[in-house]
């Protein structure tokens, strides 16, 4: 049978590399950080989420270890069956006293909490507005829910403001409702990323919560980049405002560790209705219990002993961006006066440039990846260059280097 389809397959795949779409896999040997070895070769690794660096943390490790000796190498069952260990139960306070909410709930990745939450929470009648710039796990959990859905320009308060009058400003929806006539949704919910991950641009949140007040909607916040990099106190461009934000949903695959796992936290009744009715909980199993208990000792050590990393993590992208702008690179991110994150792109504008560019600077040891359309818009191909607080200044120093040989020998900069 599979010889009819075999060519449709194959054409598939030669369609993805025409079109410069195909993704090769540089395959680490060892452990993720700063200097990576790559099939022999040793490159400084600029594109992980490896914020903190705390990917290969022999603190980290020892607290997995500890973890997977105490409880086992996992429950082989989900939640509600036989699959909540005190790990899961320690780690959801921890969340939630971490981000100062009432509850939380893990997950065994953000991608899960976040399909598994729109459909839970919204219904046939329900109207949800998500920024266009949305991540894949967003997008992809509100396409499993029924609600009406509203798309916004990236943080385009107007726009949203626009949208969010049109819904509520409609009737309500009377006993025999007419086919053919929108009504007032029964409830509403704006879905934003907290640090959008292609330009490192922070969501207006304050702002997002100012119109959910006006307008009578809740607010979901997936901070999956910004959680334990920005803010003051690491948690992310929702700290100050959690009383405001009803559901927050976050990582453990980034700056809060690095292996996975993910969360929902936020109001109470929300998150005891995700562990009674979210299809990724109920039928599918509870993270393992190495890998909370590593999340449990970073939440429980940060405000002590990773809070200083957030401060180097900071430095380190001050540097390497005056360094850049210095020569005359064009970087996105942050708008005057917007919080600096570690993402830093390197915008270039044609999508072979960016592709090239990228593939000289691995020539010159450093690993960097290009991104072009349709991750990006047409034409706003860039490097996106992700900063760690792992890197040493000679690393950083190396890769400016790199990027002003290459970006000299391209005709990027002069
Ligand atoms: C990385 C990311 C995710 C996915 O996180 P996992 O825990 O690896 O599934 C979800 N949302 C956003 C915004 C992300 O950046």
């Amino acid at each position: 049978m599979y010889q009819t389809y075999k060519q449709q397959f194959a054409d598939e795949l030669q369609n993805i590399k025409d079109s410069g779409m195909w993704k090769d896999v540089g395959v680490i040997e060892g452990k993720q950080g700063a200097e990576i070895n790559i099939s022999g070769k040793s490159y400084l690794n600029f594109c992980a989420n490896n914020y903190l660096g705390l990917a290969a943390s022999d603190s980290l490790a020892k607290a997995a270890v500890e973890g997977l000796k105490k409880y086992g190498f996992g429950e082989a069952s989900v939640r509600f069956i036989v699959g909540t260990s005190t790990i899961h139960r320690d780690l959801e306070h921890e969340i939630a006293k971490f981000f100062g909410t009432e509850d939380a709930i893990t997950y065994t990745s953000c991608f899960d909490a976040n399909t598994g939450l729109f459909e839970t929470v919204l219904k046939e009648g329900d109207a949800v507005f998500s920024d266009e710039l949305n991540h894949a796990s967003i997008i992809d959990g509100i396409r499993l829910c029924k609600a009406e859905r509203f798309r916004f320009k990236n943080s385009d308060m107007a726009d949203l403001e626009a949208q969010l009058k049109e819904a509520s400003s409609r009737p309500e929806k009377p006993e025999n409702p007419s086919a053919d006539v929108k009504y007032k949704p029964r409830r509403m919910l704006i879905a934003t990323d907290g640090v959008f991950s292609m330009d490192g641009i922070t969501a207006k949140v304050s702002q997002i919560c100012d119109l959910a007040e006006k307008y009578g909607a809740l607010v979901m916040v997936d901070d999956s980049h910004g959680s334990g990099v920005l803010g003051e106190r690491g948690r992310g461009s929702v700290e100050g405002l959690m009383d405001r934000v009803d559901i927050l949903t976050s990582t453990f695959g980034k700056a809060l560790g690095g292996a996975g796992g993910g969360f929902a936290a936020g109001r109470r009744e929300i998150i005891q209705v995700l562990h009674q009715r979210s299809r990724t909980t109920l039928f599918s199993n509870s993270l393992p219990p190495m890998i909370a208990a590593a999340a449990l000792f970073v939440l429980k050590n940060f405000d002590k002993n990773f809070i200083s990393l957030r401060k180097q993590l900071a430095d380190n992208t001050t540097y390497f961006r005056s360094a850049m702008e210095k020569l005359g690179f064009a970087l996105g991110g942050p708008p005057a006066g917007g919080a600096i994150h570690a993402i830093t792109p390197v915008m270039l504008g044609e999508e072979k440039l960016a592709v090239d560019m990228a593939a000289k600077l691995f020539e010159e040891g450093i690993y960097v990846r290009g991104f072009t359309y349709p991750v990006v818009p047409k034409g706003k191909a860039r490097i996106r260059v992700q900063i760690s607080a792992a890197h040493t200044k000679e690393q950083m120093d190396k890769t400016v280097a790199a990027f002003e040989k290459v970006g000299k020998q391209m005709g990027i900069i002069k």
